[in-house]
Order: structure tokens, then C-alpha cells, then sequence
């Protein structure tokens, strides 16, 4: 989460819900002397005859004498000094000497004058043409790849500047367009059923994607089977042209649902760690492994810290005709010692007293007397009856494969596969799985949880878990070879 010249990672540690970075990381290679005095309660920080002072558990910073509010108090601990993120542009600014920019979207912390090229994106339909235009302020190299069921636009910049995009289209020329970022500042468009061609045409900060149907007369013949050769025989050469159909078995759209957001924060952590934070981080990084490990459309329910009802998460993914929906959690236990992820499929009965409560506390679909179906109250069983009955088998098998590969990373076999009715499942008509990644409760966990290494783990083993739960199905419907299937 910091920048100059070359990207370098930082850790954030989270004080009573503040993001903190250790000063002598951020300024690794700035040439400042850094001098603590012998009790650890003031650090001062010079560079080319201007000097900063700043004092352990106070929010006041000395700034060549100015005296500079922080957001939060410096932390002296373990050796390290702690300054608040949103902070660091206040004070490194005027000791450096140049531009200091913290951009909490991107999580990057800019030292010095980076150029960030602007990109605007547009989408227009005329006739049987969608048209798409990416605007930059500057030049910048566009790369455009096609395959079987995308195409992607990168634009290798170190920095680039767009607002969080995710836009559905109707008409099946285009399904989707969204900005899934990276190093690459990859664009991901998703090909509609009746897509037939793509003509791009470049200028050098200008690029336009016009993406042409297959005219609705000969659509009609080949729409239920893809055959292999006729779309892609279109297909510019692209290098390496996936069989993405293969690879994952007909899966075409995944959302993702982090948990919680806005006021709504989730489970807090000792450490102050919000789980509504944890759950967006975890889903983004799962978005772009699908999306770039799989070839499938990932969207989210939300990209932003804001608040989503819960039954709005599944409508959200029931509009978008998803085939898959996995919601992210992190778990909290009153027991300070419990660990391990679990994944959880719906039930009205829950497996035990414990995920009965977790459900309760994630939001569980109220059932009087709490004894199951039988039970339960006619909204619940006509909910029941519409959407997510007909998957669970589905579901559970599911909830079975990424469990397997998140025991193998997490090292938490004992937990396993559990049910309880939680409400955000419910409504969704597709396999629907719940998540609780780990235990932000516990200390050891919400450092793990926060840590950008271990959401990688986490997210490569849902990765693994779902193409070898979809590959398993599509042996099991087509009988049709599911290939050496990579997982
Ligand atoms: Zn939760």
C-alpha cells in the first residue's frame, strides 16, 4: 500500500479501528534520519534540515515547529511507530518535501508526483452495436485480448484513476462491463449470447470497442448449443484462446457478497478490525482470481463501504442470472479461543447451538419456536419453496469442495461444512454458500485476517474449490470429458 517508483506492500495495523502503518517501513529508502529518545515517548524524523516530531499515544505531531492535529494517536510498540494512514500526507508532505497522497480507494500511499491518467468509461447501443469508450486524460497503452466469452482491456500504468465500475447490460451483445483493477488496471467485458464480432479502433488516449450482434435471423439456430468452432473462428488472434468452456463447465457468472457495510460494521476484533472491512478486501481479490483464474464474470453486491439489506444480496444475484453465490463473513465467538473457517449452506435447523447464534448474530430468517420447517412461519416456507430449496444439494456440495480446500490453507479441519438458516441465502436461486473466513474475535486470527498473504490463501482455495465443484457437475450432467480441468 505504498508507492514510489517501484510498488512495495505495508501491513497496516489496526488500532481501535484505525489503520496504522510503522513509520521506518513507509520511509525505507527516503534518507531520513529517524532518532526516538531513550524512554520511546518521542520520535523525530529529519530530512534536509526540516524535522517532525511526533509523540507516542498523542494525536499532536510538531511539524518544523508547527504544532499538526492527527487523525489518532501515534503508537510507539514492540519498537515500531505507529501513525495513523490517513495522517501520513500531513506530515510527510511538508518533511519530504513533495507530494504525499493517500488513496484510501486504491489503498496506495503516493510518495512523490506519480502520474495518474484519468479513464472515463462510456457505453452507448445503437441497433445491434454496443459501443464502448475508454477516455483518458492522457495517452496510455491500451491492451485488448478476446476470448470465448470476454474480452479485457488492460492499461499497464503503475497508477490509474477510475471510479469502482459495475455496469449489467441487457440486449446479449454485451452482459457486462466492470473494472477489476490489478496491476494490469484490467477491464473485464463480458460477451453476451448474440455477440458476434468486435471492431476496436485506437487513438492515443482514446479507445473505442464497438462490439457488433450476430444479426437475429441466424441467431436462432446455434443459441442452445455453443459450438466450438463457429463464434471463435471470428476471434481476433488473441494469443491463447482458453477453453474457458471446458475449464469451468458451463459456469458463467459468480457473485460475491461481502458481508455487512456502511453502519452496519459486523464483528469487531480485539484489535479493532472491522469485519465489514475485511469481508470487501477478501471479495475483491476473490472477484479478480475468478474472473482471471476461471474466465467467469464475478460481480459484487457491493464495492463500497455501504449498507446492503440482506435480501436485496440475493436479488442482486438472482437479477444477474448468477450460477453461483458466495457470501464472505468473518466469524465471532464469545470463547476467545475459537479458530478456523467454516462454510455454511441454508437450513432452517442449524447444525448447532453455536452456528444457530452465529446465524442470529449474521442475520438468521426468523422461525418461531426455532424448531425448523415444521415450525416455521408461512413467509419463511414460501421463501423456502421459491428460491434456494431446489439447491441445496447443490449448495452442499459446494459448501463440501471449498471447505476441503480452506481446511488445506487454514489448517482448520475440524470445523467443516454446518447449517443454520441464515437470511442472505434464502432468496438466492442458485448454489449459495456463507463463508466465515476465520475468527476476527480471536487475536491470532484478526492479524491473519488483515493481512493481505493469508485473504491470497483464502481466496485461491475458494478459487480451487469452486472449479473443482464445477467440474464435478459438468462430468456428472454432460458425461462429456471435463478435460484435465487445472484447477
Ligand atoms: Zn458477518
Amino acid at each position: 500500500m505504498l508507492y514510489e517508483r517501484d510498488r512495495r506492500e505495508v501491513l497496516p495495523a489496526v488500532r481501535n479501528g484505525v489503520e496504522m502503518l510503522p513509520l521506518n517501513q513507509v520511509l525505507t529508502g527516503q534518507g531520513v534520519t529517524m532518532s526516538a529518545d531513550a524512554r520511546g515517548s518521542s520520535l523525530v524524523i529529519s530530512y534536509g534540515g526540516r524535522e517532525v516530531t511526533v509523540y507516542d499515544r498523542k494525536s499532536l505531531a510538531s511539524v518544523g515547529g508547527d504544532l499538526r492535529l492527527l487523525s489518532s494517536p501515534v503508537l510507539f510498540e514492540e519498537g515500531r511507530w505507529l501513525a495513523p494512514v490517513e495522517s501520513l500526507p500531513r506530515l510527510l508532505q511538508p518533511l519530504l518535501g513533495k507530494r504525499v497522497d493517500w488513496r484510501a480507494a486504491s489503498r496506495l500511499l503516493v510518495i512523490g508526483d506519480v502520474a495518474a491518467p484519468r479513464v472515463a468509461v462510456t457505453t452507448s447501443v445503437s441497433g445491434d452495436t454496443v459501443r464502448i469508450v475508454l477516455e483518458a486524460s492522457e495517452p496510455v497503452p491500451f491492451k485488448v485480448q478476446q476470448d470465448e466469452k470476454r474480452v479485457t482491456v488492460s492499461i499497464a500504468r503503475e497508477l490509474l484513476e477510475t471510479p469502482p465500475r459495475q455496469e449489467r447490460l441487457t440486449g446479449g451483445i454485451v452482459d457486462s462491463v466492470q473494472f477489476l483493477g490489478g496491476r494490469e488496471n484490467v477491464f473485464a467485458i463480458g460477451l453476451g449470447r448474440r455477440f458476434q464480432q468486435l471492431k476496436t479502433s485506437e487513438e492515443p488516449a482514446r479507445l473505442v470497442l464497438d462490439f457488433q450482434a450476430r444479426p437475429l435471423t441466424a441467431a436462432a439456430t446455434p443459441a442452445g448449443t455453443p459450438s466450438p468452432g463457429a463464434p471463435v473462428a471470428q476471434a481476433p488472434p488473441a494469443g491463447r484462446v482458453a477453453p474457458a468452456e471446458t475449464r469451468t463447465g458451463g459456469l458463467r457468472t459468480v457473485v460475491i457478497d461481502p458481508g455487512h457495510g456502511g453502519e452496519e460494521v459486523g464483528a469487531m476484533g480485539p484489535g479493532g478490525t472491522m469485519e465489514k472491512d475485511i469481508t470487501l478486501g477478501i471479495a475483491r481479490k476473490l472477484r479478480g482470481a475468478l474472473v482471471n483464474g476461471l474466465g467467469v464474470q464475478a460481480f459484487l453486491t457491493r464495492d463500497r463501504d455501504v449498507e446492503v439489506p440482506l435480501d436485496e444480496r440475493a436479488a442482486f444475484a438472482n437479477n444477474y442470472k448468477a450460477d453461483l453465490f458466495i457470501s464472505i463473513h468473518a466469524n465471532a465467538s464469545r470463547s476467545h479461543g475459537a479458530k478456523g473457517s467454516e462454510v455454511y449452506f441454508l437450513s432452517y435447523q442449524s447444525t448447532d447451538e453455536e452456528s444457530r447464534r452465529l446465524a442470529i448474530s449474521e442475520g438468521a430468517v426468523e422461525v418461531s419456536g426455532g424448531a425448523g420447517v415444521a415450525a416455521g412461519s408461512d413467509l419463511a416456507l414460501i421463501l423456502w419453496d421459491m428460491a434456494q430449496a431446489e439447491h441445496l444439494e447443490a449448495s452442499s456440495a459446494l459448501a463440501t469442495r471449498i471447505q476441503e480446500e480452506l481446511a488445506e490453507v487454514t489448517g482448520s479441519q475440524g470445523r467443516g461444512i454446518k447449517q443454520a438458516p441464515f437470511r442472505v441465502l434464502v432468496g438466492a436461486a442458485m448454489p449459495a454458500v456463507l463463508l466465515e473466513v476465520a475468527f476476527i474475535s480471536n487475536a491470532d486470527e484478526e492479524k491473519l485476517l488483515v493481512s493481505e498473504a493469508y485473504q491470497n490463501k483464502v481466496v485461491g482455495a475458494v478459487v480451487r474449490g469452486v472449479a473443482r465443484y464445477q467440474q464435478q457437475r459438468a462430468s456428472v450432467a454432460g458425461g462429456t470429458t471435463a478435460g484435465p480441468g487445472r484447477p
